[in-house]
């Protein structure tokens, strides 16, 4: 059971072949069993799962069932959840028991789906290896010793290690892509605004999105139909419908126009790994597709302008840790000033307090314009760059990352490679598009990710060629060593 995708558990469900109550418990049993080893999950309520997935096996009995009545899915512990701890990776917010559902989980709880956990993550989302939770780094289910990317580790190296079928994930900079691309599984990112923010513990905010992250595009698709859509109580959500993202997966690719931007082939980018994604490229095009050199002149500045953005905003949503309003709050302070300081000294990381640093000095009055305005500017470059090349092209194509996933420890003490991480992904979020990453092989035995990028609100459009790309390959299917030897 724990092997099959959420659309033959859609199926297996309404046949009658196993119950909601039954893959929980699969679910809740290799967690169990496996993740003392991976650490992917920081809170798993097994009671309430139970309780929730009775309900959903009335429900389908009754034929009321939505398409995901009764589908365990884990959640990023970046997203509020009634009554049950939402961290955000942080001991800041260790004792924070939400009183309200994101958005996004209450589609979710109204869908039926089952709240399987919620799993662990870079401190508010800032990394790109997981090492920097409060709760312990997350091993990647490829080999132990590797990191499995981040911020959205947890959520990734669940679903890969089958502990959970699919799972929700952030990315404000690559946070769903590069983990799934390091664990060798499916994540988009949707176009900003595409799904609901409230709930969703703040990072940069004109950056951050949510998205699913799971073993094919059409799981992907099936997710994201329940999670896109407007939400009248976020400003920045669009009023766009959202569409129906698995009625197009099946589309042919004849005729579609890909750009393969100069700069994310060029140096940096590991021999081995620019191999992979030139067959990948090469069995789109035998499915019809034509490819298109372009180019993205401003990529060298998409890292100095989103660590000068995404601190920013951090440290502004940051402020609102304070140790009154949520989470901790020190011992006996002496007054208001002590309260204050030792409650964030206490609470935050070292890359939180890193990026409460940068943030706060290119804010500050002298420096605003020399920093921050002149990164906002950059950042309309980029994004024009983008709109230039959707002119010639349909979506972009390149790797999601320069490598596969690099050893646990191995960047970090040196902030600076890890934020080289980033370097192919930053720039979709910059710009506000849908981007995603699919398996497309392996570099000694370690997973590799071929990211697409789309126009705005063009998620099916990434989906339809992400689909047809899995149709064709069997890179998404394979499996990391189960610790348990199990069969499926
Ligand atoms: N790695 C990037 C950062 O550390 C992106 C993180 C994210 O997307 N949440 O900021």
């Amino acid at each position: 059971m724990h092997d099959k995708s959420v659309a033959q558990l859609i199926a297996g469900l309404h046949a009658r072949q196993f119950s909601s109550v039954e893959l929980s418990r699969c679910f809740l049993d290799r967690i169990g069993r496996l993740d003392g080893a991976i650490n992917s999950f920081i809170t798993v309520d097994e009671s309430a799962v139970l309780a929730a997935a009775g309900a959903a096996d009335q429900r389908i009995a009754a034929g009321g069932a939505a398409p995901l009545t009764g589908i365990p899915i884990a959640h990023k512990d970046i997203f509020c959840t009634d009554g049950m701890r939402t961290s955000c990776g942080s001991r800041m917010l260790d004792n924070f028991v939400p009183p309200y559902d994101a958005t996004l989980i209450g589609k979710f709880r109204r869908e039926g789906a089952i709240i399987l956990g919620k799993t662990n993550m870079d401190e508010f989302a800032m990394g790109s290896s997981n090492e920097s939770s409060y709760y312990g780094p997350v091993s990647n289910p490829w080999d132990k010793r590797l990191v499995p990317g981040g911020s959205s580790g947890g959520s990734a190296a669940a679903v890969a290690a089958m502990l959970a079928p699919a799972a929700t994930g952030t990315d404000t900079g690559g946070s769903i892509r590069q983990p799934a691309a390091f664990c060798g599984i499916t994540g988009i990112k949707p176009t900003y605004g595409r799904v609901s923010r409230l709930g969703m513990v703040a990072f940069a905010s004109s950056l951050d999105q949510a998205g699913p992250m799971a073993r094919s595009a059409e799981d992907c698709a099936l997710l994201l139909n329940c999670m896109a859509g407007h939400d009248p109580l976020d400003s920045t959500s669009s009023e766009l419908p959202a569409e129906d993202y698995c009625a197009r997966l099946d589309n042919s690719l004849e005729g579609l126009r890909i750009g393969l931007p100069r700069e994310y082939f060029g140096e940096g980018l590991a021999a081995d790994t620019a191999r992979h994604i030139d067959s990948a490229l090469r069995e789109l095009e035998a499915q019809g597709a034509t490819l298109v050199e372009v180019s993205l002149p401003h990529s060298h500045l998409t890292i100095p302008a989103y660590y000068v953005i995404a601190p920013a905003e951090a440290s502004t949503n940051l402020s609102r840790f304070d140790g009154v309003r949520y989470g901790h709050r020190c011992k006996d302070p002496v007054d208001l000033h002590d309260l204050y300081t030792r409650t964030r000294e206490e609470g935050f990381g070292a890359e939180v307090k890193r990026r409460i640093l940068v943030g706060t000095y290119a804010l500050s009055a002298g420096y605003y314009d020399a920093y921050y305005k002149k990164a906002q500017q950059v950042r309309r470059l980029i994004k024009q760059d983008f709109t230039d090349c959707f002119e010639q092209v349909d979506i972009i194509a390149g790797p999601t990352t320069p490598g596969p996933a690099f050893a646990l420890g191995a960047k970090s003490d040196d902030p600076v490679a890890m934020y080289l991480e980033d370097i192919y992904t930053l720039a979709v979020n910059l710009a506000g598009l849908p981007g995603m990453s699919i398996p497309a092989g392996f570099v000694d035995g370690k997973p590799l990710g071929l990211q697409l990028i789309g126009r705005h609100f063009d998620e099916a459009r990434l989906l339809n060629v992400a689909h047809r790309f899995q149709q064709a390959t069997d890179w998404h299917l394979q499996r990391p060593p189960d610790p348990a030897g199990e069969e499926s």
